[in-house]
């Protein structure tokens, strides 16, 4: 072992202990789901039975329980419908086909038998959300068999999950089965669906789908039996499946380390297997009468898109990756994604975004699983970040600031006064508009601002680790802080505190550029917001050469390693600030703050100085 493989071995072991102890009192809840259904797609109707491991891994004993039926949502009156109704925006895909659903197609789930050990355990249902006072309390470190028997009826689709869209996609079953809650350090995640996020327990899933055997599928997981099933519509999972005689046929999936499982139906779904970069295999799933050229363009993007995503976080961790035609927007689901199917090869751009975007979700959603509900922004801006990079990648635009669209959708929303805190639950936005830009766009200038402050080779390998440390589990935002903190030796808990907690906004300014007696160059700043950060200025001298300039703030207690020249530090109560260069006013051409456009000032215009004219 040489001099650096001891200190490696060294940093490594302090990391290591390090990210344990961060760990060490980290628990998260069990279940183990083994389901079997018959689909009736006559009645578009299902009769199913559960059962289900659940181990209690918290240190708490558990008294009661919760299990989601979202399906219930999906009526007129529920409270999904209502909450259409408050918001002066709402999903237009909701708010009108609701309220028009007829009783053979509004959906529901009905609990027949629930048992906990082989014992009856009585329950209550209030909306989506079912909970069982229980006759025996659940002890820290114990398991339960938790089964139950179901009827349930699939919704016509107004949103996400259902039957018979507008791309005609006969069914998208997602969220289609009675789902037992989170338990977590914050306690019970019981939240009433009204069509917002989702937030679940890791664990396995074994799943039997009795199905007309004219029906071809496709969803989360490996399809076990596929050589056993009829050719006609299994062929593209085995080549050696088999001439099938039977009416109806049962699909066996299996998933391990997922909190969800989701899959598609249709008659007219044509399967085509291929293989990424790392050769996991990738299933497109599409109707028959979609754009072929479309979708065989897509296959190179999502090859791309897994290479891509393997460098910049870590390497996808499952053994398939399915791209299905769920015809209503596009959605996350671990393993695959379901996309609208219409789109044509003259836009394939629109499709690959839809794609990249739905599929980075299995890193940030799907594999960091945070909890959806509280943190939008961790699963809905970290994936809208590595979307932004990964299409800046694959189609080799080489925009320097790949996060720029994001920064003008948070500008718009401060324009306009809809910003709320990005604190704010996901279903408690005031607006849908408020919420997809925060979510999304600032949920990627929270990493964006990130890496500005500590740097980018800091940033890079602390998002690697942070993927590394906490993938199958639920980390909150203080654990990628954690890593951060510890990687920059900078504190940076402010710079959490601001952006997330409050509406405080970053505005500096070139107030003025003047010679100093001494025949220096005075450049004044001014800390026109209320929420402070470390400035990297550029000065264009007429002769063409630049020079870059670093003012740390004080709050980070430490400057990050750069090459740009680094200034006395500027204290954040301090609003104003001036620094001498060598230089006159006649070689000056231009000084900018923050040229690349990184860091989330609301003002872009005073950051110039001359400032253009209007
Ligand atoms: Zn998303």
């Amino acid at each position: 072992m040489n001099s650096i493989q001891k200190t490696l071995l060294a940093f490594s072991l302090v990391f290591c202990c390090a990210l344990s102890a961060q760990h060490s009192s980290y628990w998260q809840q069990e279940a183990h789901y083994t389901m079997e259904l018959s689909l009736d797609h006559t009645k578009h109707q299902i009769t199913g039975k559960q059962s289900i491991r659940y181990v209690n891994n918290s240190p708490d004993t558990l008294r009661r329980m919760y299990i989601h039926l979202y399906f219930n949502s999906f009526k007129p009156g529920s409270r999904m419908d209502q909450r259409c109704d408050q918001l002066p925006d709402p999903d237009g895909r909701i708010a009108k086909r609701i309220k028009d659903m007829s009783e053979s197609e509004i959906g529901f789930q009905k609990i027949n038998d629930l048992r906990i050990n082989g014992e009856s355990q009585s329950f209550s249902v209030d909306g989506s959300l079912l909970r069982m006072d229980l006759n025996r309390a659940i002890l820290p470190g114990e398991e339960v068999l938790l089964e139950t028997q179901f009827d349930a009826q699939v919704p016509k689709q107004i949103r996400r999950s259902g039957r018979n869209n507008s791309e005609g996609v006969e069914y998208t079953m997602t969220q289609w089965y009675p789902k037992i809650a989170e338990y977590s350090p914050r306690g019970w995640h019981t939240q009433q669906y009204v069509n917002r996020e989702f937030f679940g327990v890791f664990g396995s899933f074994d799943v039997k789908i009795e199905i007309d055997s004219k029906f071809v599928l496709a969803g989360t997981g490996e399809i076990v039996n596929a050589c056993e099933l009829d050719k006609k519509v299994a062929f593209s999972y085995c080549s050696e499946a088999k001439n099938g005689k039977e009416k109806r046929q049962t699909w066996h999936f299996k998933a391990e380390d997922v909190h969800d499982f989701a899959w598609a139906a249709d008659r007219d779904f044509l399967v085509k297997k291929t293989l990424n970069n790392e050769g996991t295999p990738v299933y497109f799933v599409r109707k028959k009468d979609t754009d072929k050229d479309a979708w065989d363009l897509l296959e190179g993007y999502t090859h791309g898109f897994f290479t891509e995503m393997k460098n910049r976080f870590g390497q996808y961790p499952y053994p398939q990756f399915s791209v299905i035609q769920g015809g209503d927007g596009g959605m996350e689901y671990p393993m695959c994604t379901m996309i609208l199917g219409r789109s044509e090869a003259k836009d394939i751009k629109g499709m690959v975004g839809l794609v990249v975007h739905e599929a980075a979700h299995n890193w940030f959603y799907g594999i960091i699983a945070t909890d959806e509900q509280q943190y939008p922004w961790m699963d809905e801006g970290f994936t809208t970040f590595a979307e932004e990079e990964v299409m800046n990648a694959l189609f080799e635009e080489n925009q320097q600031n790949p996060h720029f669209s994001s920064l003008r959708a948070y500008r718009y929303l401060v324009e306009k006064g809809w910003q709320e805190p990005l604190s704010t639950p996901a279903d408690h936005y005031m607006r849908n508009r408020a919420y997809g830009v925060s979510s999304y766009s600032m949920g990627s200038l929270y990493l964006t601002q990130l890496e500005y402050i500590v740097g980018e080779e800091v940033f890079r390998r602390s998002i690697k680790q942070y993927f590394n440390v906490w993938k199958f589990k639920h980390p909150s935002p203080d654990d990628l802080l954690f890593i951060l903190e510890r990687n920059s030796g900078m504190q940076l808990h402010w710079f959490h505190d601001l952006w997330i907690g409050t509406t405080q906004k970053i505005d500096y300014e070139i107030v003025g550029v003047n010679e100093t007696q001494e025949g220096k160059l005075s450049i004044s700043l001014k800390n026109g917001g209320s929420f402070p950060m470390p400035l990297s200025l550029e000065v264009v001298l007429r002769s063409g050469k630049t020079e870059r300039y670093y003012i740390p703030v004080d709050l980070t207690t430490k400057a990050k390693q750069t090459e740009e020249t680094t200034l006395p530090t500027w204290p954040w109560t301090q609003s104003d600030y001036t620094f001498e260069i060598e230089a006159s006013l006649g070689e000056i051409e231009s000084i900018r703050i923050d040229k690349e456009g990184f860091m989330a000032d609301i003002n872009e215009k005073n950051n110039l100085w001359p400032q253009a004219k209007d």
